[in-house]
């Protein structure tokens, strides 16, 4: 199978917190990809923009350094490397001040896409939005792509909305959500409304419930009072969840276009109910396995910062009335594993008794590790002994099916940039959806805040707090294994 790679319009894209922790990880290895892709055009350039003062000879060091760390050995082409870094330059600039802002204008180019990359703390947001227009820096057409947290409650989100645009339009604004940027879960979407087989069941008729997880093996240890103002609610539920949770609840957008598209969430996202405190569980890990307590990461002993919390959330509206949709996520669990389980009702009439073994459909969407999708399917057990029935996954693992293109997929930090480029939001959150996603998250933390709740203990290496378990079998259902 040949990939096809469309060279994206020249550009010019500068990286605001250039010398950063993400630049470093994920930017620009992911650029590199890009360019040894042939997504590049001779004539686009990458500016580094932060605090420290260093050279373009320094900054290509570095840029040169990450590409050795976090690019996959096969893909180091020492005379790609060397090609990729003569389009980088680097600018020190003060995003709080005056100083270096004159050199970057001098840098511009008139008549390519300029696109400005914010990685730094959300609190220098609005001085960088304020100063490039300020100084001339971006024009009308420039896009400027903000980075997560974008607020941590309602207020602070609309504030920043507020200040962006004050001197961007909203169609010049592309606030990241990187899990938009996956491969399966844009996969979600073509396996919805590409396919005739599906849709038809997709709703509370023929689903049965809806499960969501997101376990990381990691804790919060090195960012730990980052993470204690924020929580596993806001740092995963109210932005990365909430979005898979969208694409499988929005109805059918009229056309694959970026606005019809956010439209159709954005009422998902409006439709859903307050969660009652007896459908939210959250947790903290416990010290175990020679690492410390959440406690201990947090530095504050006493902290009730939840690193778990399951919910059980609903949407109101015809077409899911009564099915609900569990999520979860947690640090320190027994597995890192992202994935979406739909889970479908019985047959109307079933001619087969339990004894035969019958099982409900799930259709399983793996966001890591191996992303893929399955489809558990019943079919006859083979040989003879009678109509005994067994479970199948009919599979559709990326891996075995698109062969050595699967390692040429781009990460989807790499696909959103170059979709900030070509000018496409569609995988961009709008807004009016993260002020509702707001809207709609407050009154919980509110809640438990008001109610003084405490989280629940758990054990690092199992699945969760034991409350969340209740929060299933409270309803006859059963979480799916962590692995
Ligand atoms: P970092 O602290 O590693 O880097 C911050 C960058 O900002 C540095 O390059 C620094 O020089 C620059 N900077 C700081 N103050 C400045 C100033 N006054 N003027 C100009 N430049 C200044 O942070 P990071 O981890 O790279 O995170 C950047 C952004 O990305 C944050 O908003 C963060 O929430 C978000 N983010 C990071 C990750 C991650 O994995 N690191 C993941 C998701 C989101």
């Amino acid at each position: 199978m040949v990939s096809r790679v469309i060279p994206v319009e020249p550009f010019d894209l500068v990286i605001f917190g250039g010398t950063g922790d993400l630049a470093r990880r994920k930017i620009f290895p992911g650029l590199y990809r890009r360019f040894l892709a042939g997504q590049m055009t001779a004539d686009s350039r990458i500016i580094g923009a932060a605090r420290a003062e260093l050279s373009d000879d320094d900054f290509r060091a570095t840029v040169a350094k990450a590409i050795a760390e976090f690019v996959s050995e096969s893909r180091q082409d020492p005379a790609m490397i060397a090609e990729f870094l003569t389009r980088l330059h680097y600018v020190a600039i003060d995003a709080t001040g005056a100083g270096g802002w004159a050199a970057l204008k001098d840098l511009m180019r008139e008549g390519v896409v300029r696109a400005f990359y914010f990685s730094v703390a959300p609190t220098l947001f609005g001085d960088i939005a304020l100063r490039l227009s300020q100084h001339g820096v971006a024009d009308a057409a420039s896009r400027i792509v903000v980075e997560k947290p974008f607020g941590r409650d309602l207020a602070s989100a609309r504030a920043l909305n507020a200040t962006l645009a004050l001197h961007f339009d909203e169609t010049q604004i592309y606030r990241i959500d990187h899990y938009l940027g996956k491969e399966t879960v844009q996969n979600l979407m073509a396996v919805r409304f590409a396919n005739i087989l599906f849709e038809p069941l997709w709703k509370a008729e023929y689903v049965d419930h809806v499960q969501i997880t997101v376990a990381e093996t990691v804790g919060v240890e090195g960012r730990g009072a980052y993470y204690d103002k924020s929580g596993a609610m806001r740092d995963m539920v109210q932005n990365h969840m909430m979005q898979l949770l969208c694409l499988i609840a929005m109805e059918p957008p009229y056309h694959f276009d970026p606005n019809a598209v956010r439209d159709e969430k954005l009422k998902v996202i409006r439709a859903l109910d307050p969660v009652r405190p007896q459908d939210i569980v959250r947790g903290q890990y416990l010290a175990g396995g020679g690492q410390g307590a959440y406690t201990a990461h947090s530095e504050n002993p006493h902290s009730t910062t939840e690193s778990y919390i399951a919910l059980r959330v609903h949407v109101s509206n015809w077409r899911w009335k009564g099915t609900p949709f569990y999520l979860r996520t947690g640090k320190r669990l027994r597995a890192r594993a992202s994935e979406i389980a739909i889970t479908f009702k019985e047959p109307p009439h079933s001619i087969f008794d339990d004894a035969q073994g019958w099982r409900e459909n799930v259709l399983v969407i793996r966001l890591q590790p191996d992303e893929g999708m399955h489809l558990k399917v019943m079919i006859k057990e083979p040989g003879p002994g009678g109509m005994r029935l067994m479970q199948v996954p009919l599979d559709m693992s990326f891996a075995d099916a698109l062969g050595d293109d699967h390692d040429d997929l781009p990460d989807a930090y790499e696909r959103l940039i170059m979709d900030v480029i070509r000018g496409n939001q569609t995988l961009f959150m709008r807004g009016d959806e993260v002020e509702a996603a707001w809207a709609w998250t407050d009154p919980i933390i509110e809640g438990w805040t008001a109610r003084g709740d405490k989280p629940q203990s758990y054990d690092p290496g199992t699945s969760g707090p034991e409350d969340a378990l209740m929060l299933m079998h409270r309803d006859g259902r059963r979480w799916r294994e962590i692995r």
